[in-house]
């Protein structure tokens, strides 16, 4: 008796004996999924697990603030079914990518339903000014909170599904785990910042990067540079950053994976505060460092961060 299966496979011989394209199984393709940058890819890969082929355009210890497209990455996003992006500014250039790709399917915006933060640049006294006088715009790195991550993995959920509702019982299946980790490091992050005394939880990063981090989990921290990695920090900005530091006594500065760490030499050099290692703000590490997931890379920082305050 022949089945289906037989007949598919006698095909697929010819097919491959003549060299033809061997036909698709649609049904049993994973959706493709281009994530704009690596925590997002990472999230993305979480939710979708083998129902999805992510490509990530800024990968480990890439710039997103400040990377560029090619022509490849163009052809990437014309083959994808689904486009997942952070928002608030953070991706300036995924407009014209897509646009310039021919791409026409979904493009869901992770940080959907986020309260952003904005950077008011204003001192004290000041906060009456029209928001237009203020130099810091939109905080894009919403990813430096769990609660946040929790909307990220909904949107990520609700994303998937309507690009592929045959998997919905897989991608609820595998948010309801992931959320379930998130909520349990979200409770260990804050028991670790608890055992570093209040008037030590201060910090120096080269970028303006960790705000939701500093609101969610009582953190303060300070940067030459605002929210983007485009603008280069002034002479006078280190200045009095480097009087901050004294004045406070703020105990260590930490580099960043994806900035150049010489002007936070610089400053260490010039205060007490000591180097505290290095901190993963806007990308991941390379497969097999130390923060290749979005919660390995959370609980690393969390764990230099701790390291380097509570002595
Ligand atoms: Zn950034």
């Amino acid at each position: 008796m022949i089945n289906r299966r037989h007949l598919l496979a006698a095909g697929t011989l010819v097919a491959l004996a003549l060299r033809l394209p061997v036909p698709a199984l649609a049904a049993d393709e994973p959706i493709r999924v281009v994530a704009s940058f690596s925590i997002l890819g990472d999230m993305v890969q979480q939710v979708g697990g083998d129902r999805v082929r992510v490509t990530t355009l800024v990968g480990p210890d890439g710039d997103a603030h400040v990377w560029q497209p090619a022509p490849a990455d163009a052809r990437t996003v014309a083959d994808a079914d689904l486009v997942v992006m952070n928002g608030l500014g953070f991706e300036g250039w995924m407009d014209r990518l897509v646009q310039a790709s021919g791409y026409d399917g979904p493009v869901a915006v992770a940080t959907t339903g986020i309260v952003p933060r904005q950077m008011a640049e204003a001192e004290e006294g000041e906060e009456d000014h029209d928001h237009d006088h203020h130099h810091g715009g939109t905080d894009p790195h919403a990813w430096q909170s769990l609660t946040n991550a929790r909307i990220y993995v909904h949107n990520v959920l609700e994303a998937l599904i309507a690009a592929d509702s045959d998997d919905r019982p897989v991608f609820e299946a595998n948010a309801a785990a992931y959320l379930k980790k998130i909520d349990a490091l979200d409770a260990r992050i804050r028991a670790e910042i608890a055992s570093v005394p209040a008037d030590r939880r201060k910090v120096v990063t080269s970028h303006d990067a960790f705000g939701y981090f500093a609101a969610a989990y009582g953190v303060g921290f300070l940067a030459p540079v605002g929210v983007s990695t485009e603008a280069e920090a002034s002479a006078g900005d280190v200045a009095k950053l480097i009087d901050q530091i004294r004045a406070e006594k703020i105990p260590a500065v930490f580099m960043e994976n994806i900035s150049d760490p010489r002007l936070l030499d610089r400053i260490a050099s010039e205060t007490d505060a000591k180097i505290g290692g290095t901190l993963y703000s806007d990308a991941l590490s390379p497969a097999g460092g130390p923060a290749a997931t979005y919660l390995d890379m959370m609980d690393y920082n969390v764990r230099t961060l701790v390291a380097a305050l509570r002595t």
